[in-house]
């Protein structure tokens, strides 16, 4: 018989692998605070937070109990035609924290579908105000997810879906959202964006990106001015804005959503990923009062979704656990620390030869290398080191749980610290 991990590397896919040369696998039996423990015993220190996602650190009890007590009652029911506690009680919740032109929600079930559903929101909008608009403009460097419409939004030189070009619909996307985030702001900075903006005015329905932090498509910090410069123009050319929070959402750049760096409210929310304190797959994509009305009074008379985990009660439930822990408010100064220790323990990495750059915005840290990183002798080298680190690209970034503590925040920096000067493992 084949052991675990030779089943898996024979039969299962994992993120973005090969089943003929799969990369190493390392097997988890459980997970607590900001540690993740293997098979064999040994403990790594999570500076991943499962992808944005696990916050609040892993097994925590107050999330733990919102879920048992919610199995108690109910672990899913259809949410057409039934309504539940859970879900009015996170929705009323998302209202209160998120701007407050959002005031409605519909609930879907990972941050992928989500995106599917702010574009199609934006479509049946502009069918309801009687125009054809079908296009969207979206960033160079942009990443929105995996599925068709998502793909359409990414940026179609991103590696992992250049394969498809040709199967997708044909979007448009700006060049030149480049200067940093606290880099002095250009006045004609916005010209590739408002040009393409006139241009297209009459066929584009909505602009998608990620505010301030482009994740998966480089770990790129923007301007926030960009923001606002850009609901400037969307108001100018009455174009809806679509903010994809999934990874930036709940707290993880130091404000609660990216956009308040620019102090600016967009037409349709997507949040998903840390809303659960990464325990539960749910998203959720939060509109105005109008776009809601247009949809509704549109030619459909309904809005065209309806998965079947929709609200799915148990995630609601952890939701709710999850935004209670941070309206406790300590995830501020939590993020505060984590901050300094990143900007203080990477920064001078820019020294080193294979460094091109170091970046730092809450708690995310990215060490931007000089060229592509060999993945499976990196990863190995982390796991050696006691530490969780999941390279991609040219980059070793950290987006550590809130409630990791000095220590083991300090041992996932040394690990960083240590293999800058090993180009041998580097780019093995
Ligand atoms: N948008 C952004 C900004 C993301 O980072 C991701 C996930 N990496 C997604 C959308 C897709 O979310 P999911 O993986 O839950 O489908």
């Amino acid at each position: 018989m084949l052991s675990d991990i030779q089943f898996d590397q024979r039969h299962i896919w994992h993120p973005y692998t090969s089943m003929i040369q799969p990369l190493p696998c390392y097997p988890v039996t459980s997970a607590q605070g900001a540690s993740l423990f293997l098979q064999d015993g040994s403990e790594l220190v999570d500076g991943m937070s499962s992808w944005w996602a696990a916050i609040h650190g892993y097994n925590h009890p107050k999330l733990n109990q919102a879920a048992s007590q919610q199995l108690a009652k109910m672990s899913h029911v259809m949410f057409g035609g039934i309504t539940h506690q859970p879900a009015t009680e996170l929705c009323r919740r998302l209202i209160e924290i998120t701007e407050p032109e959002l005031d409605t929600v519909f609930l879907a079930d990972s941050g992928s579908v989500a995106v599917e559903v702010a574009m199609k929101m934006a479509l049946q909008y502009w069918q309801g105000k009687g125009e054809l608009r079908h296009q969207f403009l979206a960033l160079r460097h942009g990443y929105h997810g995996d599925t068709f419409g998502a793909m359409s939004v990414c940026d179609p030189q991103n590696s992992m879906h250049s394969l498809y070009q040709g199967f997708l619909p044909q979007n448009l996307f700006a060049n030149g959202v480049d200067i940093p985030f606290s880099g002095e702001w250009q006045e004609g900075a916005m010209e590739p964006f408002s040009r393409l903006m006139e241009q297209h005015q009459q066929e584009i329905a909505a602009v998608i990106l990620e505010p301030v932090v482009q994740g998966a498509g480089g770990m790129r910090f923007y301007h926030p001015e960009y923001l606002k410069r850009i609901r400037q123009l969307c108001d100018k050319y009455q174009i809806l804005l679509i903010t994809d929070e999934i990874a930036t959402g709940f707290g993880r750049t130091g404000k609660l959503f990216a956009c308040q760096h620019a102090g600016i409210s967009p037409d349709i929310q997507c949040v998903g990923k840390a809303l659960t304190g990464g325990y539960m797959t749910l998203s959720a994509v939060m509109t105005t009062r109008n776009v809601a009305n247009v949809i509704s009074q549109g030619e459909a008379g309904c809005f065209m979704h309806g998965p079947t985990f929709m609200a799915n009660p148990l995630a609601c439930a952890v939701a709710c656990a999850s935004l209670d822990l941070l309206a406790e408010n300590r995830w501020q100064s939590q993020v505060a620390k984590i901050s300094d220790a990143l900007e203080q323990g990477l920064r001078s990495l820019e020294d080193f030869p294979d460094v091109h750059q170091v970046r730092v915005l809450g708690a995310i840290g990215v060490v931007e290398v000089i060229k592509p990183i060999n993945m499976a002798s990196l990863q190995k080298f982390f796991v050696t080191q006691g530490v969780w680190i999941r390279p991609f690209g040219r980059l070793i970034y950290l987006m550590p749980p809130y409630i990791i503590q000095p220590e083991p925040l300090a041992r996932l920096i040394r690990a960083i610290r240590d293999v800058v000067s090993r180009p041998d493992i580097l780019f093995g």
